[in-house]
């Protein structure tokens, strides 16, 4: 599959872009016309450097408000887009895209239109350029693209074609079917971009919240695979406006985009092989070369297939504070198995099937890319156990993450793993029974609770969210929950469930407010960093025992105010001898329809704290209404209120 970006999803000036699109792996990109306007260099020098850094320059873009004028205006509009035919010419550059008209359309006639774009079509002949013709979402008389498809099809012209862009087509809902109906060598043109469900007007939605695909709601596998069965065989192009990625790092957002279009592919792959005729229903019956040609013009290469994980093999935690750390978890019911028999500054604690290695830090630990974490004590990373950790490394360097360089000697098990975008290790382990091979380096697992790493809440910057949210995706074969607002005192905090099917990995991710570093005490802040906290939470059998052994070993439970207690009093018809247990063991409680949820929270280490829970029949939230009750307490603690 070609696969090209447009200039205006990354930051930096064209020449940057060039180079990040580039060095990313990008096959081309498409020109956005104000990023030339504002470069110093000529058109040549552009064509050149892309020359040397073999990508193609795809597509020209955008010429708007062409069509649907009267003929005064329509010469004015034709000598606009010859001077931008020659100067594509000097650009070396051979498709151009059309916009449907937005400002200045004042007749909707199709047969006027279909005439205007004959004509433009003859002028692009003189210069030997191809014209795609996408229908905005908000055009002013053609905004579908079905409807846009019907006037390339009046025109009647070899140098008019269309230009799909899922964004205009999904936001919009457009029956998918006329797809089908398109000659996959009329359509000129595919970009793709995801977006997230929000209600608001389709332009600001465009502009500001577009996203790559699989960082947004909508199946874009499905559409890809629709637009593949066309027999269309040109570049699959990302075009994707996000005030975020305008910010972020040239090179990194290259390389998100990227992996977003190889996931992608190999999705399509997979549901036109697999289920040929059955994903794409109708549309793979009319491709050009018939159903089992069908997306072989795109060249479709797949990826090694991995099964979502199947539980959470351990959690390593850094820290600089042994002492504080090692004693929560024995307060917490966690049994020392032992030191890492090369690794002395690496221990393994255990609670059942919940595993915490710890490893003091050395400076060396710091040093990785991409990190935003403070040091003290904080989640270094999260072994997941799979089915064939072969594969999933070879999956994840496809989708170019970074492997996370490790020592190891010859006779400990081999663990690989890559960087998360939060600077984070995934490591990949898989374990034939239920005690992995690797708890040996370290001793005996006595293993005799029933207890688990019920979910990993992590703390994503917010440059940085959405490349998560792919990453957990296409790797690990996580799916994202609808993404919910949690009042803190400092903000609201974004949260975001990434799940697999069964529910065996819970991993909340969470962007903090922007400034919450800075509300309250400025200057303590600014040297301590106060950084949004993470948790792991475990399972187990009875909140109550684990409360009361937490409370006998001297645990430092988060506090949990009277108001709090009085208002589930309120919420639910509780037991007063039950509310009263809840109140005294500083347990918190959720219910729905599904079951119960009792949980408490330990004070904050660093920037890790702890959580326990027991789930009671089939709840498979987190007890979202508590959310705002523990923020505001880590608030007050935070800040020694
Ligand atoms: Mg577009
Ligand atoms: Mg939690």
């Amino acid at each position: 599959m070609r696969t090209s970006i447009a200039t205006v999803c990354l930051s930096g000036t064209l020449e940057e872009k060039l180079r990040a699109a580039s060095a990313a792996g990008f096959d081309g990109v498409e020109i956005f016309e104000q990023d030339l306007v504002v470069s110093p260099q000529t058109p040549e020098d552009i064509a050149r450097l892309a020359r040397e850094l073999g990508l193609s320059l795809d597509l020209y873009q955008p010429f708007r408000d062409l069509e649907g004028v009267d003929e005064a205006t329509f010469a004015g509009n034709l000598r606009r887009a010859e001077a931008k035919f020659a100067l594509m010419r000097r650009l070396g550059m051979s498709t151009i895209l059309l916009c449907s008209n937005v400002g200045t359309a004042t007749i909707d006639d199709d047969e006027l239109v279909a005439g205007q774009l004959r004509r433009l079509g003859d002028l692009a002949e003189r210069y030997d350029i191809d014209v795609a013709y996408e229908a905005l979402a908000w055009g002013r008389f053609v905004s579908e693209y079905d409807r846009a498809w019907d006037l390339v099809r009046a025109a009647d012209h070899p140098r008019i074609g269309t230009c799909l862009d899922s964004f205009h087509i999904l936001s919009r809902r457009t029956d998918l079917e006329t797809i089908a109906r398109i000659p996959g060598d009329k359509i000129f043109f595919l970009q793709l971009a995801d977006a997230p469900a929000l209600t608001m007007d389709v332009l600001s939605w465009s502009r500001h919240h577009r996203v790559f695909p699989g960082e947004g709601s909508w199946d874009l596998t499905d559409f890809l695979a629709r637009v593949a069965a066309t027999g269309y065989s040109g570049p699959v192009s990302l075009e994707v406006f996000n005030d975020s990625f305008r910010q972020a790092d040239t090179y990194r957002t290259a390389v998100d985009g990227l992996r977003s279009l190889r996931w992608l592919e190999a999705g399509v792959s997979a549901t036109l092989n697999g289920a040929l005729g059955v994903a794409v229903g109708s549309a793979a019956g009319s491709a050009a070369g018939g159903a089992a040609g069908a997306g072989t013009a795109l060249d479709l290469r797949p990826l090694p297939e991995v099964a979502e994980p199947r539980a959470v093999d351990f959690v390593e935690l850094s820290t600089e504070d042994l002492g504080t750390l090692t004693r929560q978890l024995h307060q917490l019911g966690f049994d020392f198995t032992g030191f890492h028999r090369s690794k002395p500054h690496v221990q393994l604690w255990t609670r059942g099937q919940a595993r915490i290695v710890i490893s003091e830090i050395d400076s060396a630990a710091i040093d990785r890319p991409w990190s935003e974490r403070s040091p003290g004590s904080y989640l270094r990373g999260i072994g997941f156990d799979v089915d064939d950790a072969e594969a999933a490394m070879h999956r994840a360097t496809l989708l170019h993450a970074i492997e996370v360089p490790r020592e190891q000697s010859h006779d400990e098990e081999v663990l690989r793993g890559v960087f998360a975008p939060d600077g984070s290790e995934v490591f990949f382990h898989q374990s034939d029974g239920t005690a992995p091979a690797w708890i040996r380096e370290f001793g005996t697992d006595t293993g005799r609770r029933a207890s688990r790493i019920d979910h990993v809440n992590l703390a994503q910057p917010a440059s940085h969210y959405d490349e998560s949210v792919l990453f957990y995706t296409s790797l690990l074969n996580l799916h994202a929950q609808p993404s919910q607002d949690v009042p803190s005192p400092s903000g609201l905090v974004r949260s975001q469930v990434m799940s697999s099917a069964d529910r065996s990995i819970r991993m909340p991710l969470n962007v903090a407010p922007v400034h919450s570093e800075l509300v309250g005490d400025k200057a303590r802040a600014q040297t301590s960093a106060d950084p949004y906290p993470e948790h792991v939470a475990i399972s187990c059998e009875d909140i109550f025992e684990a409360a009361a052994i937490a409370r006998a070993r001297g645990l430092d439970f988060l506090a949990v105010p009277q108001n709090y207690y009085e208002d589930l009093a309120s919420r639910f018809d509780l037991d007063p001898d039950f509310l009263r247990r809840l109140q005294e063991h500083h347990v918190l409680y959720d219910a729905d329809s599904a079951g119960e949820f009792l949980h408490f929270y330990t004070s904050t280490i660093g920037s890790v704290f702890f959580e326990m829970v027991e789930r009671r029949g089939a709840y498979q939230g987190f007890g979202a209404p508590d959310a705002p009750v523990r923020l505001a307490a880590q608030y007050r603690r935070n800040r020694g209120l």
